[in-house]
């Protein structure tokens, strides 16, 4: 498989390994695969052996090599069965499917090392990175900005990794004392945490003025496992067709999705466009509903960061969907030099993009938000019925998703994606259910371990000090 950038007007296309270690295209687009391999009912049928016989790695292996055909089959296999071990996972199943009494269903995606799905993606980058890396013998150094799952899930995943350092930028203060303590309390020269001195929007800054240093990042050998790398989407495709074989049938299903910048359902997309059986993508947002407005109207209009809401589900608390361009390449047909138009120019220029008059409903997307207080009673409402609990980002789909089930928008077995553990989010659930929630044997003491931190201010002198020092 062969991958073009959303942005592309010529016929440059790039091998899987080229693309797998660069964020941006260098013509500002993000990378797609120049076409999305087909999957008919045999093989659907073959995968549901091989996800009975040979697990989630198994199937894996079956999705990513439809993908990859630059990187041999005998070590793609060791890298999925090494991303997916179940060990690594609360479920040896990785991603279980249960049902509610209301027959909504929950696909549990937070059973990784970090309890979010972040895990799903990073576990593999994570392989990949090493694999790749080895091949090349060349040293990388990760930097990232987090709001709190990102971060530790790429450290979880890049901890240990010979030639991989990981360096991440987080709010001080500002993430929930459950994520710090995970992220601070990691014990590896590999892994660097700073805290600075602002919010998210602060590190998301800092590690782009890095990044626009080429010579810095040149020689410092910078990376970046952010949500627009390509290999994260195909990782997540494959828990798509895992919740759909799980959900049993050969029907068609529907997905409802807790949405910030557009990664997970783009997978789901990716999977639907492969010729999955899905009806509809239930696109959730919180507050911060940039992307149900544009479902809604077909006005994408992303909002400033003081106009961003600080909410209870705070990982989807983004008003730019980084993914979101390469929904509109497919919408346009892949036309490079409308795509470079609409997002090179005309959303900087304007602020907005108004696609309106595209047949956006063809892709089966539809869209809601919740409020706290939805949340709060779908997360109790679930605790009382079921003796469930849900964390906040997980209600929120849960909850467009039942609005959307009532109002007939939506029919059929409805998968809600489980993207968080409830123990990442305690305060919201005890002030929903008065329950305080089980935290998993791997998470015991963690806010009492030694924290491994240092604190700057936002400065991009202090980060490129950060990076020297640590190399
Ligand atoms: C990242 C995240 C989301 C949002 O996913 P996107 O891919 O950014 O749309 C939702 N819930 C949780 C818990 C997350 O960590």
């Amino acid at each position: 498989m062969r991958y073009v950038s959303t942005r592309a007007t010529d016929h440059t296309t790039r091998a899987f390994s080229d693309i797998l270690l660069e964020g941006l295209a260098p013509d500002g687009g993000l990378y797609l695969p120049v076409e999305y391999p087909r999957v008919d009912a045999g093989t659907l049928a073959r995968w549901r052996d091989v996800l009975l016989d040979d697990g989630y790695a198994g199937l894996a292996f079956e999705v990513c090599s439809l993908f990859i055909d630059d990187i041999p089959a005998e070590d793609l296999l060791g890298i999925c069965r090494r991303a997916y071990a179940p060990e690594k996972f609360l479920d040896p199943q990785i991603v279980p499917v249960s049902e509610l009494s209301d027959g909504v269903r929950l696909a549990h995606l937070s059973n990784g090392p970090s309890a979010a799905f972040k895990d799903m993606a990073m576990q593999l980058l994570g392989e990949l990175f090493a694999h790749e890396l080895a091949r090349r013998g060349e040293r990388l150094t990760i930097l990232g900005a987090t709001s709190g799952d990102t971060g530790s899930a790429a450290e979880y995943a890049l901890l240990g990794r010979p030639g991989i350092r990981v360096v991440m930028l987080s709010p001080a203060d500002r993430m929930t004392p459950f994520q710090q303590a995970q992220m601070y309390s990691i014990d590896d020269p590999g892994v660097v945490n700073l805290a600075v001195a602002g919010v998210f929007d602060d590190c998301q800054d800092l590690v782009k003025a890095i990044n626009a240093d080429a010579e810095f990042k040149r020689d410092h050998r910078i990376g970046a496992v952010n949500s627009i790398n390509w290999a994260r989407l195909m990782a997540q495709v494959v828990y798509y067709f895992a919740a759909w074989l799980r959900t049993g049938g050969d029907g068609p299903v529907s997905f409802a999705v807790p949405s910030g910048n557009f990664g997970n359902i783009a997978a789901g997309h990716i999977a639907r466009l492969m010729g999955l059986p899905i009806r509809h993508l239930v696109l959730a947002t919180n507050e911060n509903d940039v992307l149900d407005e544009f479902f809604r109207t077909g006005v994408y209009r992303p909002r400033a960061a003081q106009q961003t809401h600080a909410t209870s589900s705070p990982s989807m608390d983004i008003s730019k969907a980084s993914n979101f361009e390469r929904f509109v390449a497919d919408l346009l047909g892949r036309d490079g030099a409308r795509i470079a138009d609409l997002f090179g120019r005309e959303l900087p220029e304007t602020g907005r993009l108004d696609l309106s008059g595209e047949d956006r409903d063809r892709f089966g997307f539809v869209s809601g938000s919740s409020t706290h207080a939805d949340r709060l009673a779908e997360i109790r409402a679930t605790w009382e019925n079921d003796r469930v609990l849900i964390d906040p980002h997980t209600a929120d789909g849960v909850h467009v998703a039942r609005r959307l089930l009532a109002s007939g928008e939506v029919t059929g077995p409805v998968v809600v994606l489980e993207t968080a553990l409830p123990v990442k989010f305690a305060e919201t659930i005890t002030q929903a259910t008065g329950i305080v929630p089980p935290r998993p044997d791997r998470f015991a003491g963690i806010e009492d371990l030694p924290r491994h931190v240092t604190r700057i201010p936002a400065d991009v002198d202090a980060v490129r000090r950060a990076i020297d020092g640590a190399a």
